[in-house]
């Protein structure tokens, strides 16, 4: 028997392809809305205890509650700002705890800033790099601390975005990019390659995943000539909705991926290079 079929079975004979995280706790950073509560929904579909980590929105609780009575698993929200490394580290402890241990993270949580270059500030700097660089990073080391303590991997999952790779034009009367939105998105597509090779010694996986444009808050003020124009520059030609992005996200997280490390996965609707 070779190892590639020695790995698919038995999961992958007579239901197909199936994945169950029962009994695994997986952390959601941002995972109160948008792309983060379709990542939230997924895995407790798929059978995880979620942890859903928010930065302020009030109805977070309510919203794990729900997840919770829906998929039958346990659900928790945490106030915890990503980019505090201390509060982090004391948040993922006490998920560990409280619905653990800790098997996964879905590093997901982060921030715009849409202004021309000449007009952004140290202010916006901070803003954008400390939750998406940083806040990402804090998230991964708190997973990864806990898995090394117990010498167990596990796997992390963070969200990019295809404008690492790009710019992304948000305006049609001048060039309007999100400079730092998207140089913070390089950082952190390349923050993956380094936990990745660092840690797989300890057996973590670390991956990408980089969206296009999704229908979230983020994205919903965007002028609709704007809109028409990014569509169009999609082969499938509209924008995402944020449960379009989950697949990835758990199969990434699954053991089905688990010689995929370092790698980052476009879901993007296969976006044109303009
Ligand atoms: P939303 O703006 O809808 O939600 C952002 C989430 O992040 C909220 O849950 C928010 O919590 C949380 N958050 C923000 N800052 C912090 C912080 N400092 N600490 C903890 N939580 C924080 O975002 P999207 O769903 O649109 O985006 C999710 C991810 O996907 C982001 O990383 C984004 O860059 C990326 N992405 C999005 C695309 C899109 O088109 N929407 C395209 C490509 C990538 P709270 O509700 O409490 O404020």
């Amino acid at each position: 028997m070779s190892a590639l079929s020695g790995l698919l079975h038995p999961k992958m004979t007579g239901k197909g392809f199936v994945i169950d995280f029962s009994n695994k706790c997986i952390v959601v950073t941002g995972g109160n809305r948008g792309i983060g509560l379709a990542m939230s929904k997924a895995v407790a579909k798929a059978g995880a205890h979620v942890a859903i980590i928010y930065r302020s929105s009030a109805d977070a609780p309510k919203v794990a509650h729900d997840i919770e009575k829906e998929f039958k698993v346990k659900a928790k929200a945490y106030q915890c700002d990503v980019s505090d490394a201390d509060t982090v580290n004391k948040t993922f402890d006490t998920i560990d705890k409280e619905l653990g241990p800790i098997t996964g993270l879905i590093a997901n949580a982060g921030v715009s800033v849409v202004k021309p270059a000449l007009d952004l500030t140290t202010d916006d700097f901070n803003k954008v790099f400390t939750t998406n660089v940083l806040g990402v990073f804090n998230s991964a080391r708190a997973a990864a601390k806990l898995w090394n303590e117990r010498q167990h991997g596990g796997s992390i999952v963070i969200v990019s975005s295809m404008s690492s790779q790009i710019y992304n034009q948000v305006a049609l009367s001048e060039p309007l990019t999100q400079v730092f939105y998207n140089s913070s998105k390089g950082a952190v597509s390349n923050l993956t390659k380094g936990l990745a090779s660092e840690w797989a010694k300890h057996s973590i996986r670390v991956n990408a995943l980089s969206p296009g444009y999704v229908n979230t808050d983020q994205t919903s003020g965007m002028d609709k000539k704007v809109r028409d124009f990014q569509a169009n520059t999609v082969l499938l030609g509209r924008f995402a909705e944020p449960e379009e992005m989950t697949g990835q996200a758990i199969l990434l997280l699954s053991d089905h991926a688990s010689y995929m490390t370092g790698g980052e996965y476009f879901v993007d609707g296969g976006k044109l290079a303009t």
